[in-house]
């Protein structure tokens, strides 16, 4: 079997951080990492997959992975940033995201964060209507540089999680498309408005095949030239065609890859590209998923109903969503030695569980894996989105630290705090030690 660069990589950042005791059996069981070369080839890779003739703004979608060092990182490789509350944006303030390098989207904005966003310069989505009218409510007392769109559902359909389908009939997200009388209510809040000059779009996500995918945003492409057409003047300047690639978590593959979703989006929309528009991309998953991986001491092993099972520091804390759907998020797995060496060896089919108080807290399920033993790392991979940004708080976990690892010159592994592990006096304060006389 050959081993994959990104594997050779993970290795060396494992071993590394074990030597420098960033894990540690005793003292920091848990700890999530960042390749952060990565993470610079990835957003390379979506920079280099438009052409030069349009001009596109890429921001990252903050969800993924608002750790504020790491959207640091990505502001100084040119990224812009996407947020969807009042803390994402805070996060990316912090960051040092000019105002207009943001682009606030959320189902839900009060009053005071769209006051908050038009004041500074944020760029702004509405969701529906009513949203846009509290906006015009703001507009008519003062003047805002932010670009203004309004997020639209295409309606295309689900992929194969239903929980991450954005653009299906009934989807939460955007004014329904296809819904009587939303196209003349559009055209009219387009027409009153010469403020509406974006129209935003997010077909995805995880799930999601690329045709669908393109097909959404070629709806949304037509729908913006029909305005324009409708209204006699290019009031639609730009289109946010959102993120929602998926990630290939079988394999080290990154398909299908920025660049392939750009083939398939010039087939199904051409009309993106003639440079009549301005782009703004919002990707998540597909900047960070792969360049993350969470590592966990094995502290016991045993057998139930002849099963081995490994007991691990990493559980529902620190990889929610597969823990609670294990169907639509498996995780690859990797054993390692204490020294942070991969494991060989016959494979042997063990449960990888959790330390938490419930039976669903399993990382996997008969995973075919060298025999672990106590002292032994798992290293649960693809963990770079979705995972630090959504920790489960029970049972009194403590979150743990996550590293930025990058390669320097010698060929050796530097690290960098990306976010400190959590401290007891913090969990005992949002436990409500705080309000306690
Ligand atoms: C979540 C989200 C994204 C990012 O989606 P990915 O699947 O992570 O690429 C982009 N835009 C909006 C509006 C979102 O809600």
């Amino acid at each position: 079997m050959t081993i994959s660069h990104a594997a050779q990589r993970r290795e060396r950042i494992l071993s590394a951080a074990v030597q420098q005791r960033l894990l540690d059996a005793d003292d920091a069981p848990l700890a999530g990492f960042v390749d952060l070369d990565g993470v610079t080839d990835s957003v390379a890779a979506l920079q280099n997959a438009f052409p030069p003739s349009v001009s596109v703004q890429h921001a990252f979608a903050a969800k993924a992975n608002p750790l504020v060092p790491l959207l640091q990182e990505l502001r100084r490789l040119g990224m812009g940033c996407e947020v969807a509350s009042a803390g994402e944006l805070a996060q990316a303030l912090a960051a040092g995201f000019a105002p207009e390098q943001i682009v606030f989207d959320s189902p839900l904005k009060t009053r005071a964060e769209l006051l908050q966003a038009l004041e500074l310069g944020v760029a702004v989505n509405a969701d529906n209507f009513q949203e846009l009218a509290r906006i015009d409510t703001i507009l008519a007392t003062r003047s805002s540089p932010s670009r203004i769109g309004i997020r639209i559902n295409p309606q295309v359909g689900a992929g194969s999680i239903a929980l991450s389908s954005t653009a299906t009939a009934t989807s939460k997200f955007g004014i329904a498309l296809e819904d009587n009388g939303n196209v003349d209510r559009l055209l009219r809040a387009y027409r009153e408005h010469p403020w509406l000059t974006w129209l935003h779009a997010h077909v995805g996500s995880q799930g999601c095949p690329l045709d669908l995918i393109a097909q959404g945003i070629a709806k949304t492409v037509a729908f913006a030239d029909k305005v324009n057409a409708e209204l006699g003047r290019r009031q639609i300047v730009g289109i946010d065609i959102g993120g929602g690639l998926p990630v290939d978590f079988d394999s080290d593959d990154s398909a299908p890859g920025f660049d392939t979703y750009v083939a398939r989006l010039r087939d199904h929309a051409p009309g993106l590209f003639t440079g009549d528009y301005r782009i703004i991309t919002e990707f998540g998953h597909s900047l960070l998923s792969k360049n993350g991986f969470t590592t966990a001491y094995v502290e016991y092993t045993k057998t139930a109903g002849e099963r081995p099972i490994a007991i691990t520091h990493a559980g529902a804390h620190v990889a929610t969503r597969t823990v609670f759907q294990p169907d639509s998020w498996p995780l690859r797995v990797t054993a390692h030695h204490p020294t942070g060496a991969t494991k060989t060896g016959p494979l042997r089919a063990q449960d990888i569980a959790g330390p938490l108080c419930f039976a669903g807290d399993m990382i996997a399920r008969a995973r075919p894996l060298p025999e672990l033993s106590p002292g032994d790392i798992v290293a649960v991979l693809d963990t770079g989105a979705y995972c630090f940004s959504a920790p489960y708080h029970f049972n009194g976990m403590l979150e743990p630290a996550v590293y930025g690892a990058r390669t320097v010159a010698d060929g050796s592994i530097a690290f960098q705090l990306l976010r400190s592990a959590e401290t007891m006096d913090h969990l005992l304060s949002r436990s409500g030690t705080d309000v306690m006389n």
